[in-house]
């Protein structure tokens, strides 16, 4: 599989984004975005998505250049309309703004509809935290991207409904929660079948409701499960919890309705830390919390403990190092993506 500098990939994401309308500064924000994604390691939710993406916007469900829209505010809070554009460009005008109204009265809540997918939920409470600020942000399908059944059933009613928190952590990268609902991200089973492997136990079930690993059960009427295994109503009811948040609040619609015209709406919640203690010691005690996580004692055969957000730290740090590797299957049909856009000259050569 080729591996490719993550400058590359973002120049060229970028090039693919102007190339289909977005404005320069929105096609930046979407390769940065997603490019980010792949150097978390989180390759299910970066470059993998350059030709579906392309395609949602020939076939008029993603609107380049739309404005978003503030359709109700007050001091604290927003709810934004995004009118169908990328949803990593109205997600980042959503935390920007929850950024501004926190910084200003200690907490924000902004809630976006009518946009499309925002790829890594991450992304953008990490945005607050390189602003000093805590963050949660949740994210539905407004009656889309059914694939999770609800906890003891078998029919695909949820979508993975992903929750991301993060906090700024003063000994490096921010702490960093950033996870579906559902044992594992839809993305990840796509990336277990073109890599040609086998799933994890407990992520999915066949279309007759038994567990298999097998990635292709998934595409064949089979679903995903709700993270937790058989305390899997735990993964279930955060699910649930995520639908009224960024279904309900966000004005989004949740599952009960069926769409397919968006990927995504979300909520999120921007803290000012200062409102509750003096930066100085969060800064202390969140050290003391690291400090104490990663000195416990490993399992068998384990190195260590890690804390959320070291996963990506250290997959950051190794492919800014050595790139990103893209595996065979998706650099292909990127690769098809770009000509056909008639953009080929933006293809960059691979590292190794
Ligand atoms: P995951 O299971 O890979 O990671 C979940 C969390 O666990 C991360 O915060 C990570 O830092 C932490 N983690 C990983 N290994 C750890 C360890 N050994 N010790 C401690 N913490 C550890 O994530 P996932 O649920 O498969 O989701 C993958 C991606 O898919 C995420 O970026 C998510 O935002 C994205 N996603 C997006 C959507 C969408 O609709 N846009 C939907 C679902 C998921």
């Amino acid at each position: 599989m080729p591996t490719f500098a993550a400058p590359d990939l973002q120049r060229l994401t970028e090039e693919v984004f102007h190339a289909v309308g977005f404005p320069r500064q929105e096609a930046a924000t979407i390769a940065d975005i997603m490019v980010q994604a792949n150097l978390a390691g989180h390759d299910s939710h970066g470059v993998i998505h350059i030709p579906g993406y392309v395609e949602r916007i020939r076939s008029g469900h993603v609107r380049p250049g739309a404005a978003v829209e503030t359709v109700h505010e007050t001091s604290t809070t927003a709810v934004l309309d995004g009118h169908f554009t990328m949803g990593h460009v109205a997600a980042s005008k959503a935390m920007q703004l929850a950024i501004s109204k926190a910084r200003e009265h200690a907490i924000a809540a902004v809630g976006v509809h009518n946009l499309n997918h925002i790829g890594r939920i991450g992304a953008y409470p990490a945005m607050a935290a390189e602003a000093g600020m805590g963050a949660i942000v949740t994210a539905s399908a407004g009656g889309a991207g059914k694939l999770v059944t609800p906890f003891l059933g078998m029919q695909p009613r949820l979508a993975t409904n992903p929750i991301a928190m993060a906090f700024p952590n003063p000994a490096g990268a921010p702490l960093l929660l950033d996870m579906a609902t559902s044992a594992a991200a839809a993305g990840k089973i796509r990336l277990m079948l073109n890599r040609g492997h086998e799933t994890g136990t407990g992520w999915i079930i066949n279309k007759d409701g038994l567990p298999t690993r097998d990635p292709a059960d998934f595409y064949a009427g089979g679903m995903a499960l709700p993270l937790g295994g058989d305390q899997g109503h735990k993964g279930y009811g955060l699910a649930v919890m995520v639908e009224v948040l960024s279904g309900i609040l966000a004005r989004t619609g949740t599952a009960a309705k069926d769409r397919q015209d968006l990927n995504n709406g979300t909520f999120m919640i921007v803290i000012d830390i200062a409102a509750f203690l003096p930066l100085e010691q969060f800064h202390a005690e969140m050290a003391e919390l690291v400090d104490y996580l990663h000195d416990t004692l490993p399992a068998p055969g384990q190195e260590g403990v890690l804390v959320p957000g070291e996963y990506e730290a250290r997959n950051e740090a190794a492919r800014r190092r050595d790139g990103i590797p893209v595996e065979d299957e998706t650099w292909r049909q990127i690769c098809d993506t770009v000509e056909e856009l008639g953009i080929a000259s933006a293809l960059p050569t691979a590292l190794a």
